[in-house]
């Protein structure tokens, strides 16, 4: 039976746990700012339910990136809750108005197959009405103020696993969207999805100098200020073990098939050697998409550090190392 009430945090911050965490900060004047909605339709009529029954109105919603599972209730909302505005950051917002783009960057920017036009990979689309920052201070990693309803939130940029991701902070609450995964998550995901590795360990390193109370992830348990530093470094432990097995992948050039299928076996074999409950990686079409997209966003990480590189060589794209070391 799906949690269909809200769970308080603070005095005005609520969220609705479930396989992504949906945050509310309570206005003033009865009104809720929704942070995220969740996969679909079914998701988000749960999450309105919630919202009604703690006695709040939804007023706005606050898009932290553009992944399907943490915009996929917007269109549902939008339709069906009069007034309702919707806030992203910049860039984050182009992708969540137009959402074929996100199958189309996970196959080759090409028109996406069919296998990859599902829910989990791409939503509804929908207007946004307010552009949150700017993409260049968000990427930084800046914070800044945002008025909206009526109340001044901290929103922090969250850059790495989404291009112009961000956080929003409240009554000493970082609702830190995927800025950071909980430990479970981490332990059944092994790699941890992200277009860009270094900002995603410049974000582990910037929540690890913040000192909220509590933080909330998109997929895992609320964190408080006592367990975060811990979680943060099982983030970075896992980040980095991706980049050495994918490293171990290039021992011999390949392509970014063969570097993948590499990677997939080394997980599989230490998935093999911990008989804990991990699932094995990318069994469907679309796992596989986000995983070999994955291990590209470390491939790269790696070719910025000069560690790889990529040559052309008898018609294919070739990784190899090029003799440096990281
Ligand atoms: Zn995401």
């Amino acid at each position: 039976m799906p949690i269909m009430t809200l769970t308080q945090i603070t005095e005005h911050t609520y969220y609705m746990p479930g396989a992504n965490n949906l945050g509310v900060i309570a206005t003033s004047n009865g009104g809720a700012i929704a942070i995220d909605t969740g996969l679909d339709k079914d998701t988000a009529r749960r999450f309105r339910k919630a919202i009604d029954e703690a006695g709040l109105t939804l007023r706005a919603i606050i898009s932290t990136h553009h992944h399907a599972d943490h915009i996929g209730g917007n269109d549902y909302l939008l339709r069906n809750v009069p007034d309702v505005r919707l806030h992203a950051p910049p860039l984050e917002a182009t992708f969540i108005e137009y959402p074929l783009l996100e199958p189309t960057y996970l196959n080759y920017g090409a028109s996406p197959i069919k296998p990859l036009r599902t829910r989990w990979l791409m939503a509804k689309g929908t207007p946004v009405n307010q552009i949150i920052g700017e993409t260049e201070a968000i990427i930084a990693g800046q914070s800044f103020a945002y008025e909206i309803e009526g109340m001044t939130l901290e929103i922090i940029g969250l850059p790495g696993h989404s291009r112009a991701q961000i956080g929003v902070v409240y009554e000493g609450v970082c609702f830190a969207a995927d800025g950071f995964f909980g430990e479970s998550i981490i332990s059944k995901h092994g790699i941890l999805y992200a277009h860009d590795i270094a900002l995603q360990l410049a974000t582990f390193d910037r929540l690890m100098q913040r000192s909220e109370a509590w933080y909330l992830p998109g997929h895992g348990d609320l964190t408080p200020t006592s367990a975060i530093q811990a979680v943060l470094a099982a983030n970075r432990v896992a980040a980095e073990h991706a980049t050495a097995l994918v490293l171990a992948a290039v021992a011999q050039p390949g392509d970014t098939t063969a570097i993948t299928a590499r990677v997939l076996q080394a997980f599989e074999q230490e998935i093999a050697a911990t008989a804990g409950e991990t699932s094995l990686p990318a069994q469907t079409i679309p796992q596989y998409a986000i995983f070999a997209s994955a291990v590209v966003a470390h491939l790269s990480y790696l070719e910025q550090q000069g560690v790889v590189e990529v040559v052309l060589a008898e018609r294919q794209l070739l990784w190899q190392r090029t003799g440096a070391t990281v």
